[in-house]
């Protein structure tokens, strides 16, 4: 449960920050969130498997995005290896990003940020080329007043170009950053084709549809059909829209995240991802997903008390065993998204 306890801390700062923002009875359920959870396991608990939990499915909870994030990961790996082989597909990785903005701007530019993403897509274009996306929106929030040796080191022309360096204050300090990232499907043909865009084209457009000359990147790539190249596009994506240690750096910052995400669709399917996702829902792809190998001999039952779980292990009932151990579907795999 060692996964768990860092999580469950958090939900007990989230009913605290949300308080005034949540309903009396969203933040009962918030509050409750994992306190009663049975996995599925066997004596050496080398493998686990969630059997019951009481979730509260709040989109600002911990506990139930990080267990979105590991389905939706599922999901779109399987999405993404269906549509490779079935329609020929090659895929391709774009983030679009723009300069970051305060808390009070952070809602208008989101739905700028809608309203772009949409006007770039209904481009001749680029509807020619892209037979269906999936994208995701995240916001990340700078927490730093002075820059650190890692953003340095990441951002170093940025850097360079204002004549700052390790340790100066952050000229980004308490600012938020939203950005898209996009997995693109396009035919094989693509490119090597005459209608290619490249990276300078789709900046180009990324500007003219944010009406924003000062953007100054659009980050583009070609998705390998190596395992490593496919499971960093689809954990960019899956992952979550806001990372914990910013949605709960302080009740203000919290409060600016809700009102800008609540509500929102996070996660968007087009054109073939749309229609693979019907599929996968309807069981028609399960050819594509993993077989869970594993044994469960034992079901671990946790009860959250206070500060840490309980947990009381037994072994399952012959019948039990029959049961739960029947090719399980839905590995509990991308165990790195933490
Ligand atoms: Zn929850």
């Amino acid at each position: 449960m060692e996964k768990y306890t860092p999580k469950k801390d958090l939900v007990r700062k989230l009913s605290e920050y949300a308080k005034g923002v949540f309903t009396h009875k969203t933040l009962e359920r918030v509050k409750s969130c994992g306190d009663f959870m049975q996995h599925l396991t066997n004596l050496e608990m080398n493998a686990k498997k969630v059997h019951r939990s009481n979730s509260c499915g709040n989109r600002f909870c911990p506990l139930c995005t990080w267990n979105k994030a590991k389905k939706d990961a599922i999901m779109l790996a399987v999405l993404m290896q269906a549509i490779r082989e079935q329609e020929e597909q090659e895929f391709i990785f774009l983030t679009l990003t723009a300069p970051n903005v305060t808390g009070a701007e952070l809602k208008n530019e989101i739905d700028q940020f809608n309203h772009a993403f949409k006007k770039l897509f209904d481009r001749r274009n680029v509807k020619q080329v892209v037979n269906g996306y999936v994208r995701k929106l995240e916001v990340t929030y700078n927490q730093e007043r002075f820059i650190t040796r890692d953003m340095y080191k990441r951002a170093k022309d940025y850097y360079d170009k204002r004549n700052l360096k390790e340790g100066d204050h952050n000229p980004n300090y308490d600012t938020y950053h939203p950005h898209f990232h996009v997995i693109l499907a396009v035919n094989k043909s693509y490119f090597t084709s005459r209608d290619y865009l490249k990276q300078e084209k789709w900046l180009e457009m990324w500007r003219e549809c944010m009406n924003d000359d000062s953007i100054t990147q659009v980050d583009i790539r070609k998705v390998r059909s190596s395992e490593k190249s496919e499971n960093g596009a689809v954990l960019e994506v899956a992952k979550y829209s806001a990372k914990s240690n910013e949605l709960y750096a302080s009740q203000s910052v919290f409060e600016i995240f809700y009102r800008a995400l609540k509500g929102r669709q996070l996660l968007t399917f087009n054109g073939l991802f749309k229609e693979y996702v019907k599929k996968y829902k309807q069981d028609e792809l399960d050819q594509y997903k993993k077989q869970d190998e594993n044994e469960y001999t034992h079901l671990l039952t946790s009860v959250w008390k206070t500060s840490k779980y309980e947990n009381l292990l037994r072994r399952l009932s012959v019948g039990e065993f029959e049961e739960y151990n029947k090719k399980f579907k839905d590995l509990e795999e991308f165990d790195d998204l933490n």
